[in-house]
């Protein structure tokens, strides 16, 4: 459990609070009041945060049910309290509304602006059936079916209620033109996720737009169900619509008043169309269309970009919406079709309107998110170069620290507010470091051990599920003895992330018979843990899973049984917090520059673990020669022809003997100099831990917002800052 042990016990009584819109759970009726003023205050002194996915499960973090179970709360004498604590303590822990880093990123972020009293909430869409479900047989490869699951008893989840007749849910009105002058209005149900900040004294309001109502047109319906349904480029445009037009009527529903909308990546772009429209009517009233010029447009169209902040998330084309100029065209309002045009044309495809673009127009702020991806952003987009800042991704630390390191964490003087301040990692040295250090190594023992029971329990299943399904199991571990399973204190190696091609997923296995000779020379075994989903429609990313599959057995045999490698199905947060906290090393083969930043590298350094990585991304930053992991691969200029993801391009065979060729050293550093090795976890958690965590990132962000804060929490948040600014060289580098 998560919680410092000198934390008084809760009384299920301060957790209840309540307004106009519903009756909640988490914080005190005064931490809700406080945070509603801020967020409906005239000053506008918040921030909009809209995210198309947002991935907060509350079984990797939840400071309200660590709390419950802390103090042994079971149930309660008032029947409306009882409620809320078994559902609290006995409903389902996932929200599956994210499909990777994208999402995570956003609750991780949410996470650190409760944590430090930012005054913000967020917006996305709740989908009945989320991102997909993931099974994985042997010949098949992936199989997609939909998931299933219940806002209804999960948790953390709240639907706001009509403050006029609070039996009936909230409705909120949300104008689409379909090709019409005047909107056709759909309505949707509002639910609020309270993402509550670790000492429980804050929290982030997060509303779903829940457009699945008994009701709404097919077309709205077909486009609520799946996160990135991608079935047909009309349900994609749909989905972008329904998150950007929802915002508005949302933020004068609630009363919010945030000057300042966040689009993590353009997804909700649309929102300035709306907005645009109503600096027009503001100006001209009902005057006709035609009779407004483009510059009039254009100067619309630059008020509104001192609301948008916008960050943007990667190079990858598949990334940056694009549509087609008569799809769209069929779907908007005939002033959209001239804002479209003058601000979403493509510089290359005439014929599309280009998402990104508008992006990158229609703003006060940009940023990507590590250094190296900022340079290749301005290459990009030339045109915004000067406007192109970076500010390197981050990961919420208190969600990623495995309990055990936490509980070492605990016992370590200098580390005393580690909770609420991860820049103290910097600190670590002396007498505390030598102190923490065979307690490290203990409780990575354990972790490790509780990893490698859970894959073997694993296989086990899947071996009994084969005689009740037609599934094959997707690993060849499951078909040999359990002693051929794996063993703890092996050397584990593990990669989980999306199956995309750019990310190579299959890289270290381009020559399993160079790989296999590397550990019978040594005569030293290594485990590979692999998860990851490829999206449905990816089947580039599903064929490159499928491989990974095929080369268990040959890895297998050729390596005599020293190299075995096994696919866990089913990646989401809580197998990611066990894989990043129980593997040795975390393995990141993308073809750079593709990777913008990636962050479950950052997940693993939180607990120590080194990361072994080709030169992308966050690790550019992270990288400390012989301190803090292993580089390999190309790291030369990058140039625009290096953004092809085109296979010949993606440089298999110069990355993968690369890596070949640094593989001996690591398992000699593991097995034969241990000291060295968690020499290397102590930096991490001196050196990384500081910097890649989401309290510095936000501090960043803060700054980039340009929000005014009272003066004690300003200096709070700067201390982040003063740490490290991705815009400049830190003191590391
Ligand atoms: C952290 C995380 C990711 C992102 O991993 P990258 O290495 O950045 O691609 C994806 N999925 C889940 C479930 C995660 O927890």
């Amino acid at each position: 459990m998560n919680i410092p042990s000198s934390d008084s016990p809760v009384r299920i009584e301060q957790l209840i609070c309540t307004n106009r819109f519903g009756t909640f759970f988490g914080v005190s009726q005064q931490v809700f009041d406080r945070v509603w003023h801020q967020l409906t205050s005239p000053d506008g002194e918040s921030v909009a945060y809209v995210s198309m996915e947002i991935g907060a499960d509350p079984d990797v973090f939840h400071p309200v049910m660590d709390r419950l179970e802390h103090a042994r709360i079971r149930e309660h004498a008032n029947s409306q309290l009882d409620g809320l604590v078994q559902k609290y303590l006995h409903g389902p822990r996932k929200i599956p509304n994210y499909s990777g880093g994208l999402g995570v990123l956003a609750g991780d972020t949410l996470k650190s602006f409760a944590d430090l009293h930012v005054p913000a909430l967020a917006i996305s869409l709740l989908y009945r059936e989320g991102y997909f479900s993931q099974i994985v047989d042997s010949k098949v490869g992936q199989i997609d079916h939909a998931t299933r699951w219940t806002p209804e008893t999960t948790p953390s989840l709240f639907q706001l209620r009509n403050p006029e007749a609070p039996e009936k849910p909230l409705v909120i009105e949300i104008p689409f033109y379909n090709g019409q002058l005047h909107p056709t209005v759909v309505k949707a149900h509002v639910w609020m996720k309270l993402e509550i900040s670790g000492q429980l004294d804050s929290f982030v309001p997060e509303f779903l737009i829940d457009y699945s109502l008994p009701d709404s047109p097919a077309w709205v319906m077909e486009s609520a169900h799946q996160l990135y349904n991608a079935k047909s480029a009309i349900i994609k445009a749909n989905q972008r619509r329904m998150l950007g037009s929802a915002i508005l009527p949302l933020l004068d529903v609630l009363g919010c008043t945030s000057r300042t909308i966040h689009l993590n990546e353009q997804h909700g772009i649309t929102v300035t169309l709306h907005l645009i429209l109503q600096e027009l009517h503001d100006t001209f009233g009902d005057v006709a269309l035609d009779r407004i010029s483009d510059a009039d447009i254009l100067a619309a169209a630059e008020r509104v970009s001192r609301k948008i902040v916008y960050t943007i998330h990667t190079p990858v084309k598949a990334g940056h919406d694009r549509f087609s100029r008569e799809l769209y065209s069929a779907i908007s309002h005939n002033a959209f079709q001239r804002i479209l045009n003058l601000l979403a044309h493509d510089e290359e495809i005439s014929h599309e309107y280009n998402f990104t673009a508008m992006a990158m127009r229609i703003n006060r702020a940009i940023n990507s998110v590590s250094r190296l991806h900022r340079d290749v952003t301005k290459k990009q987009f030339p045109a915004f170069a000067n406007k192109i800042k970076a500010i390197t991704n981050g990961v919420h630390h208190l969600t990623w620290i495995s309990e055990q390191r936490a509980a070492c964490f605990n016992q370590t003087p200098s580390l005393r507010s580690w909770r609420t301040d991860p820049s103290c990692f910097c600190t670590l040295a002396g007498q505390d470091a030598a102190d923490l250090a065979p307690k490290l190594e203990e409780a990575w023992r354990a972790d490790n051990r509780q990893l490698i029971a859970y894959v073997n329990a694993m296989l086990k299943r899947h071996r009994e599920q084969m005689i009740e399904t037609w599934i094959d199991p997707p690993n060849h571990l499951s078909s040999l003895p359990e002693t051929e399973w794996l063993q703890p204190g092996v050397f584990t190696i593990g990669f989980a992330r999306r199956f995309s091609t750019y990310k190579r997923a299959d890289l270290i296995f381009d020559d399993i018979d160079r790989l296999s000779d590397i550990l019978i020379s040594l005569n030293r075994p290594i485990n590979f843990l692999f998860a990851g989903k490829a999206h449905p429609a990816d089947e580039p990313g599903k064929s490159v899973l499928k491989l990974i599959l095929d080369n268990q057995e040959e890895l297998y045999i050729r390596s005599k049984g020293l190299g075995k490698l096994v696919f866990i199905p089913g990646y989401d947060m809580q197998l990611a917090k066990l894989l990043v906290s129980g593997v040795h090393a975390w393995l990141n083969s993308p073809k750079r520059p593709l990777e913008a930043s990636g962050t479950s590298g950052m997940k693993a350094a939180m607990n120590g673990v080194p990361n072994i990585s080709i030169m992308d991304g966050w690790w550019v930053e992270g990288y400390h020669e012989g301190q803090t992991g292993w580089k390999f691969g190309y790291e030369g200029p990058v140039e625009e022809a290096d953004l092809s993801e085109a296979p010949d391009a993606l440089l298999y065979t110069e990355d993968a003997a690369a890596f070949y060729q640094a593989l001996p050293a690591i398992l000699e550093s593991f097995y034969d100099r241990p000291e060295t090795y968690l020499e290397r976890a102590l930096n991490n958690l001196r050196l990384n831990i500081p910097i890649f965590n989401t309290h510095r990132m936000a501090a960043e962000y803060v700054a980039q917002y340009g929000l005014r804060l009272p003066q004690d929490q300003e200096e709070l948040i700067d201390r982040f800052r003063r740490l490290y600014l991705s815009e400049e060289n830190g003191p590391h580098n």
